[in-house]
């Protein structure tokens, strides 16, 4: 990035951070990513919306980040700025059954709050990674919960830093999506929850919590599944498997061979390791079961293309 560029950047900048060819690979469940040209953590909303002004008018790409579990990063890195919203943004209100909570709140602290709180209807997504922002762009669900069932209100910014309020019924969410614009930054929602015995949530937690312990290769680093599971009684990991690819390995990138729809760095995996494995396991499962895959990690800084080869959209 020109330093005139950096300039104007810096000078938008003064309660929160602002870091130039950061490494992402801090800031991904992965541990994987190359560098962002700006990487920006916000101090306030006004500062955030002064970023996107700046980016607008300069016509400098902008990427939000929450906590990046989802997130496969290119070695190469992410042109523009990169906003990182985890652990910013991060108010939180409960009153009665209301919760108030900033984009940037883990979703975890929200699972806790209302467990000690008594209040019922998140407590499917105890273990999951990430921020509430990140939650609700890809409407995270886990054990037949989600996270949209809760909701009232989004407050969001525009691309060009405008604020926007939507209700609930004003969204739509599927399958790990949400109708959010790709240029919008989700700030902070409110949730409704219903009382419910702290005793009973805690005993629901710890078996879900269980459940993954005994499912999910929580040990070493992933983003998650890696796919969708192409239809409801037809999990994606299922497949991997049967072709038989589990435990295949590219460097220090696996299958896992606990869960077949994770791919983990068990070290210093590159982002090119990862993403071999991805295609292979979705060029093998369309050949063997004429299936095609479609990622549910969000892929950053990969050249337009990059995935075709494999039927995939990155
Ligand atoms: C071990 C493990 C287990 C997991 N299990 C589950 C599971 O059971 N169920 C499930 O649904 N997911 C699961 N995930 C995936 C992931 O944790 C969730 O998708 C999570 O909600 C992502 O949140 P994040 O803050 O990390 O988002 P990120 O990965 O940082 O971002 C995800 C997407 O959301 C966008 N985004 C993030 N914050 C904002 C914001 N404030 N405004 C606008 N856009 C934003 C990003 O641009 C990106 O497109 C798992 C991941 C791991 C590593």
């Amino acid at each position: 990035m020109d330093p005139g560029r950096q300039t104007a950047i810096s000078d938008c900048v003064s309660k929160g951070q602002v870091l130039f060819d950061e490494p992402l690979s801090r800031y991904t469940s992965y541990g994987i990513g190359g560098p962002a040209e700006a990487f920006f953590q916000p101090g306030d909303r006004e500062e955030l919306a002064r970023i996107l002004k700046l980016a607008s008018q300069e016509t400098i790409p902008v990427t939000v980040m929450g906590s990046g579990s989802n997130c496969l990063v290119s070695d190469t890195g992410v042109p523009g700025i990169v906003i990182s919203l985890a652990d910013r943004l991060n108010n939180f209100h409960i009153e009665g059954g209301r919760v108030t909570a900033g984009a940037g709140v883990a979703l975890g602290c929200l699972v806790r709050q209302c467990l000690q709180a008594g209040l019922a209807g998140v407590e499917n997504l105890v273990g999951i990674p990430g921020t509430i922002g990140g939650a609700l762009v890809m409407n995270a669900r886990a054990f037949g919960g989600e996270i949209s069932t809760c909701l009232d209100r989004v407050r969001t910014l525009t691309g060009d830093g405008k604020e926007q309020v939507y209700r609930r019924e004003d969204l739509q969410f599927g399958y790990r999506s949400s109708s959010f614009r790709p240029d919008e930054i989700i700030m902070e929602a409110e949730f409704h929850f219903k009382a419910g015995s702290p005793e009973t949530i805690a005993d629901l937690q710890q078996q879900f919590l269980n459940e993954r312990k005994a499912r999910q290769p929580l040990k070493q680093r992933s983003a998650g599944s890696v796919f969708k599971n192409p239809a409801p009684d037809v999990a994606a990991g299922t497949l991997i498997d049967k072709a038989g690819l589990k435990g295949t390995r590219r460097g220090d990138a696996g299958i896992s061979a606990k869960h077949a729809n994770f791919i983990i760095n068990c070290g210093q995996a590159t982002a090119e390791d990862i993403a071999f494995l991805i295609k292979l396991a979705a060029r093998t499962v369309k050949q063997q079961f004429g299936a095609q895959l479609e990622l549910e990690i969000r892929t950053l800084g990969f050249q337009p293309g990059y995935w075709e080869d494999a039927g995939l959209d990155g």
